[in-house]
């Protein structure tokens, strides 16, 4: 049985709701875009093409499970080529054990979840065009938070889908590191007046626009070893630090500023 949810969020987009992360159904005249693939518990290719009658190309924003587990119902996905390494291609019984971790659900059973991908990996690059028909995506990489996590610019919207790539915590816990995140939004400040609006993938799909400019701040300090170096408990992650300082009764580690940029990181990655 699924329990994905929807809702059409502009006149081309839908979100799609999974759990605790969202993918988003992109329609242009001609084709259309499915950005991640979700937790992979439950059928989601069935549930998709049951929303649109236009053929759908799935490109995942970045490698992690919660973006990507979703996928074997596909034959073929894009993901930045920077990324591949942290691909995890396993049968659905070595996905239980993160799922349960990433959801806090413990009835998760292995024959809802989606079949191993055995599809082909197309790599995608920094300013790849996308053209939907009347609906255009740019890709913006911001490497920090996976190496090839990407951004996707609905330049007609002026949208830009932020993914997991900058937000409350911007979690350095792949192998990005702070500097390579400065650089990223760096460049993300050369867009800044191509779009009005911010979609992300957790915790509520619309954010205010300008915290991108907290989280350069943040990760600017870790790199000259001036941030808070806040110890936090963060999942399962023996040693996690806030560059800045968070409400730690909080689950979300809010600012305690109220500010909503931050960035979250592993020791080794504070470069
Ligand atoms: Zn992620």
């Amino acid at each position: 049985m699924n329990h994905f949810t929807h809702e059409r969020v502009t006149h081309n987009v839908t979100k799609i709701e999974d759990y605790n992360v969202y993918t988003l159904l992109i329609e242009g005249e001609d084709r259309a875009v499915l950005l991640d693939t979700g937790l992979g518990i439950g059928n989601l290719r069935e549930y998709v093409e049951k929303l649109t009658d236009k053929p759908i190309t799935v490109y995942l924003t970045h490698a992690h499970g919660d973006h990507t587990f979703g996928v074997g119902w596909w034959d073929e996905a894009y993901l930045n080529e920077d990324d591949f390494h942290l691909f995890q291609n396993v049968e659905p019984k070595d996905r239980i054990a993160s799922i349960k971790r990433l959801t806090g659900k413990d009835d998760i059973k292995v024959e809802d979840l989606a079949p191993k991908f055995t599809g082909k990996l197309i790599p995608y690059h920094d300013g790849d065009i996308i053209d939907l028909g009347g609906t255009t995506l740019e890709v913006v990489e911001i490497p920090g938070h996976t190496p090839g996590c990407s951004m996707f610019l609905m330049k007609e919207d002026r949208i830009m889908i932020y993914g997991d790539a900058v937000g409350r915590k911007s979690g350095l816990w792949s192998d990005g590191t702070a500097s390579q995140l400065v650089a990223a939004l760096e460049h993300l400040q050369e867009y800044d007046d191509q779009y009005d609006r911010i979609f992300r993938f957790h915790h509520g799909l619309e954010w205010p626009k300008g915290f991108d400019k907290e989280v350069l701040e943040c990760a600017r300090n870790i790199v000259n070893h001036t941030d808070a170096h806040m110890r936090v408990p963060f999942s399962n992650f023996e040693e996690v630090y806030s560059a800045s300082i968070v409400d730690l009764n909080d689950p979300e580690l809010s600012r305690v500023d109220g500010k909503i940029g931050n960035v979250l990181y592993l020791p080794k990655n504070a470069k």
